[in-house]
């Protein structure tokens, strides 16, 4: 499968603070990579950096076979690029058909309103409310749905199981599932690692702004004790 992106050296900083110091990975066509590790690892600030979200970064970000680490988020948006953040950045204030159009894209083939509402139907049935009053599952949805209507084809997803409930967070496998079989590259951030774990193709696990430890997610599953009790988890 086609790399879609590549981060090499990445780094980034909050004033002078060095939160992320030189992170590289590769993300293929149709698979998940996950970004695991304690609070302050480092894994929103990967997130942010590969967005172009952060105002002091470096290293490099390529998008197929161009280099974008110049470029802004919304360009970068344009080239096909989608960040959920944590807490998933609905607009409260906009209603749900607001929220899903306001960065719609239009592309052949690709996501439209019919396509989200026949996808997830509790969208449909609460078009008209407003983004404050839907429920943490259905905000976390909204949020995939509003990023799938850019139609770019790489998600950035930061803890999109946090505080849901158990159903919720196995409907949310499944629709990863559904996207990972039609050609989507997902990178997750998450602390759920048994959620990522059946998904991820790949697992990196960042400490203090750097990868502590990367490989599939067959050897992390066979080496998980070894490994946390080497990186004093
Ligand atoms: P969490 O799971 O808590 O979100 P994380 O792995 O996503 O953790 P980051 O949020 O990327 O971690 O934080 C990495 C480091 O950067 C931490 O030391 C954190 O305190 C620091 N940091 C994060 N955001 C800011 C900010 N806006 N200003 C200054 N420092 C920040």
């Amino acid at each position: 499968m086609a790399e879609l992106l590549v981060l090499k050296d990445l780094q980034g900083w909050y004033g002078g603070g060095h939160a992320l110091r030189g992170v590289s990975l590769k993300l293929k066509e149709g698979s998940m990579t996950a970004v695991v590790g304690r609070n302050g690892a480092g894994k929103t600030t990967l997130l942010k950096a590969t967005m172009g979200l952060l105002g002091s970064s470096a290293g490099s970000v390529t998008l197929g076979t161009q280099e974008i680490q110049e470029f802004s988020p919304r360009v970068r948006a344009r080239l096909g690029l989608s960040y959920v953040p944590e807490r998933r950045g609905v607009f409260p204030s906009l209603t749900v058909l607001e929220n899903l159009t306001v960065g719609y894209r239009p592309q052949p083939n690709g996501w439209d309103l019919e396509g989200v509402f026949a996808r997830f139907p509790r969208l449909r049935e609460r078009r008209d409310h407003g983004g404050s009053t839907l429920s943490g599952g259905e905000q976390q949805m909204l949020a995939i749905a509003r990023a799938l209507m850019t139609n770019g084809k790489i998600l950035l997803l930061d803890e999109p199981t946090e505080g849901l409930a158990p159903k919720i967070v196995s409907d949310l496998g499944l629709l990863f599932k559904e996207l990972l079989a039609d050609g989507f590259a997902l990178l997750i951030a998450e602390q759920n690692i048994s959620f990522v774990k059946s998904l991820a193709q790949d697992i990196f696990v960042l400490g203090e702004g750097k990868v502590q430890w990367s490989g599939p997610s067959s050897i992390f599953n066979q080496r998980e004790e070894s490994i946390y009790s080497w990186l004093g988890i």
